[in-house]
């Protein structure tokens, strides 16, 4: 069986065509979609992903501005920072680039942005809508992956998925979503973790494993069912003398041995990483619109 490339770029840019139509409805009533991305400290893979990100809101002529914040900003200055950003009417969405130095309580902090700024869909109201059935946000990875599965006509409704991870971030949302009564849900889903005693008799069941886990190569060929989809999440670093940085990304499945076997997948790079800066600018588009309905 050959196995099809589930792509992202073809994705994201027919996405980011819709959106463009929105950015210039918006245009129109002298709305510009603005993101106020906010970094803690000097991590520089937080700068990296955050600079990539404005980039692809400037090159749809979308606003955004990223506020560096020292290491040492204390609990109580960085919470009155996103207070004065919640209320500020020039910005529909906020960012708080993860992770945050030690000191500071990820979740206690992610908890003072305004829901309808939180376009990161990181808010406990927020995730309590998906649970409930009716997203508001949803966080960019997980929505990355729905619409995948809806570009490459991969059929959810009736299927046995399995999702292997449990982060609030990938793993929780996106197993609520598929099992609920969508377009893109309906499905049988089982949650997979470290506490599963037996991944392998999941996963062989699975019509689609969508794997959100963080441990290289972990779904090998024996693990999974002739013709499953696979939507590779993970990114992880391995070492690879090879190249000039000395290591080499790959995901959670191990992508040569599965061809030729899985129905389809993503690559990684090039798959649902792709995404998530296109579902981020999504959801800063929805947050405008929604500030014009609530005038
Ligand atoms: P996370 O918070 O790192 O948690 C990992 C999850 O995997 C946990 O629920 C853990 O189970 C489970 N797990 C770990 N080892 C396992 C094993 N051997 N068998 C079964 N389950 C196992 O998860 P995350 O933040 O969602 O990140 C997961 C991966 O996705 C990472 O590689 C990350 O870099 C990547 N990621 C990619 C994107 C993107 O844009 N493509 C976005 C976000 C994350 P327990 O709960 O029992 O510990």
């Amino acid at each position: 069986m050959e196995t099809l490339i589930l792509k992202g770029k073809p994705v994201a840019l027919k996405i980011k065509e819709q959106l463009s139509k929105k950015i210039s409805e918006l245009k129109s009533k002298d709305i510009v979609p603005s993101l106020a991305a906010i970094i803690v400290g000097d991590n520089p893979a937080s700068k990296l992903y955050v600079s990539s990100k404005a980039k692809t809101f400037s090159k749809l002529n979308c606003h955004s501005e990223i506020f560096e914040l020292s290491s040492n900003i204390n609990k109580s200055d960085l919470i009155e920072f996103i207070q004065q950003l919640n209320i500020n009417s020039k910005f529909h969405g906020i960012l708080l680039q993860l992770p945050l130095p030690q000191h500071l309580d990820e979740k206690e902090i992610l908890e003072t942005i305004n829901p309808e700024k939180d376009v990161d869909g990181f808010h406990p109201i927020n995730q309590g809508y998906i649970m409930q059935g009716k997203p508001q946000f949803i966080p960019c990875t997980p929505l990355g992956c729905l619409k995948i599965l809806d570009y490459y006509n991969i059929e959810t409704k009736g299927k046995e998925i399995v999702v292997i991870g449990r982060s609030n971030i990938v793993g929780k949302p996106i197993a609520s979503l598929l099992s609920q009564n969508f377009s893109y849900g309906n499905a049988t889903v089982t949650l997979c973790h470290t506490k599963t005693k037996d991944l392998l008799s999941n996963t062989k069941k699975a019509d689609i494993i969508i794997a959100a886990v963080g441990v290289p190569n972990l779904i090998n060929k024996d693990m999974i069912k002739e013709g499953a989809h696979i939507i590779d999440v993970g990114i992880n670093r391995i070492e690879d003398a090879s190249k000039e940085k000395g290591y080499r990304v790959v995901g959670d499945v191990n992508f040569e041995d599965v061809l030729d076997k899985a129905g389809s997948i993503t690559p990684v790079p090039g798959g649902v990483g792709v995404m998530t800066v296109t579902m981020l600018l999504s959801n800063t588009v929805e947050a405008a619109f929604n500030q014009i309905k609530r005038k």
